[in-house]
């Protein structure tokens, strides 16, 4: 029996916890909030409650995989897991707007060609036919497996089996997100509904490689789902069972340093000065807080490696109060299209880094009554992808208008409606994970070079290994979650663990 010293109680980071003392290790976490979840927070007020990280879940059989490898209950007995129909509703610059079902190719199909025109449905199924051959070539080295040593093969190879696309007596394939749009969708609205689910994880379609088609693919393909009472239910139920694995938790336990002895880890320091002996050392926070506890030591991204990601957007999150029932056939999710696609991307990934007026904006509008004080309430989330880092007071307000503007065209009577509103800033993401400037780490991704890889689990240090968001397989719930898996195989099996089946 090992002891395994975990930082964080983030969701990759309980994941591992979970499935390391379900192997028969000893296992304690070190979180420096008070409670567990990291980004999966809550906010409550006057008998309204919000999801203040993710809304909703993709890709649930990571965590139905997790609760059938540490224990007997799956995770339906743990959490109401409920499947969202429509999938989403997309509202386009242009007034059009389209409900796509949960889960349904042809259902799919069918509403892009009613809502857009004939051939608008066929094209957006044909590139989902392409989305599932990238899907099927990056599914195990970009999140069941640890990331390859060779991994340059992943970096240069783009996976996306893109249409040859003629311009000027040339025939060039698309190599971004953006000209999978212009090339093969070829219709704004339909380049706006593969864009954004690009954006939503903070990723520039310009620049996100062709094979982020697996995004669209994994929400089309395997569904989109919510957890009644709101997805920290997820957290609560995974940090329960981390408990009935006998994990120890100690929450106002900020990490000062991962010790070293021998070049190897020998456990952990905390800020009051207790040191904490360990066996193995897991970390699950981002790259400058791991910089601050390792001082300085340079334990990823040497020679021949994957570097850590250090920068990614954060999110603006706006919670609603409503009075007045949320409607029938209300749908769960409305994402309203930005009005200018340029000017929203050159915002965001532009030098001066900012926020269009008219940004693409989630509206969440969960179906639950569990989150209102009464059905004569409703409870309304709305998130943007922002820039990370501070914003001045007056710039926040006015970026929170802009999103409420832009939720007028999902909730036309919102503002009669409001009773009060509560903004989270990037500021707010920062204290719940400790990434600087709120930054939310993206799902990793094949080609550009290896730039969106994110760095191996495993460290230069031996006995140190990394989880979450800011590791292989990168961020978002089902991939942080696929990091405990790899980590807790790595520890458990040794290097040579081949990976998760
Ligand atoms: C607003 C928002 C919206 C999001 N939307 C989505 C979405 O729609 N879909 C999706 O899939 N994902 C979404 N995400 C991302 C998703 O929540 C994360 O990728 C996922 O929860 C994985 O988190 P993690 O394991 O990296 O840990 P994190 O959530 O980053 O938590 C890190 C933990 O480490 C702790 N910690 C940091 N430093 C120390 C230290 N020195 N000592 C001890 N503890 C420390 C922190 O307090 C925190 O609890 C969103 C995130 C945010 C913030």
């Amino acid at each position: 029996m090992a002891r395994i010293a975990v930082i964080g109680a983030g969701m990759g980071a309980l994941a591992a916890a979970a499935r390391l003392a379900v192997a028969g290790h000893r296992v304690a976490v070190y979180e420096r909030t008070e409670t567990y979840g990291g980004a999966v927070r809550r906010f409550e007020r006057d008998g309204f409650a919000f999801d203040t990280g993710p809304g909703l879940l993709p890709l649930p059989a990571v965590y139905r995989d997790l609760f059938v490898k540490t224990g007997k209950e799956p995770l339906e007995e743990c959490v109401g897991l409920v499947q969202v129909d429509p999938s989403a509703r997309h509202l386009f610059a242009d007034g059009s707007g389209a409900a796509l079902p949960n889960a349904s190719r042809a259902g799919v199909v069918s509403a892009l060609d009613e809502a857009l025109g004939a051939g608008a449905g066929r094209r957006w199924g044909d590139f989902l036919v392409r989305a599932r051959e990238t899907w099927d070539r990056t599914r195990r080295p970009l999140l069941e497996e640890p990331l390859w040593p060779n991994w340059q093969v992943l970096a240069e190879r783009e996976p996306y089996p893109s249409v040859p696309h003629k311009r000027l007596l040339r025939t060039r394939r698309a190599g971004t997100l953006a000209e999978v749009g212009a090339w093969e969708l070829r219709d704004p609205r339909l380049t706006a509904l593969l864009e954004s689910h690009a954006l939503v994880y903070g990723l520039d379609p310009r620049e996100a490689p062709a094979n982020a088609a697996v995004l669209p693919y994994m929400e089309h393909a395997f569904g989109t789902w919510y957890v009644r009472g709101g997805m920290r239910e997820l957290a609560r139920a995974v940090y329960e069972r981390c408990l009935a694995r006998r994990v120890a938790f100690h929450f106002g336990a900020e990490v000062a340093a991962v010790l070293e002895e021998d070049g190897r880890t020998s456990g952990l320091e905390l800020a009051d000065g207790t040191a904490v002996e360990a066996d193995f050392v897991v970390c699950g926070v981002a790259p400058g807080v791991l910089d601050r506890l390792v001082r300085g030591t340079a334990v990823r991204g040497g020679e021949g490696e994957v570097p850590p990601r250090r920068r990614a957007p954060s999110r603006l999150t706006v919670l609603l109060a409503l009075r007045g029932g949320r409607p029938e056939g209300t749908a769960h999710r409305t994402v309203v299209h930005a009005e200018d696609r340029d000017a929203e991307l050159d915002a965001l990934f532009g030098p001066t880094a900012g926020m269009a007026a008219s940004p693409t904006v989630t509206v969440l509008r969960p179906d639950d009554p569990s989150l209102v004080p009464d059905a004569g309430h409703e409870a309304v989330t709305l998130v943007a992808t922002v820039p990370a880092g501070g914003a001045s007071a007056e710039e926040t307000a006015r970026r929170a208008d802009d999103l409420v503007t832009a939720a007028e065209r999902a909730v036309p009577d919102l503002r009669e409606r409001l009773l009060w509103r509560e903004v989270l800033t990037p500021a707010d993401v920062a204290e719940a994970t400790g990434a600087e400037g709120g930054a939310v780490p993206a799902p990793a991704l094949a080609a550009a070079d290896g730039r969106m890889l994110h760095a191996a689990n495993s460290t230069g240090l031996e006995g140190l290994f990394t989880v979450g968001g800011w590791s292989h397989p990168g961020g978002g719930l089902p991939h942080a979650g696929m990091s405990g898996a790899l980590v807790a195989g790595l520890i458990v099996e040794g290097p040579g663990f081949q990976g998760s089946r």
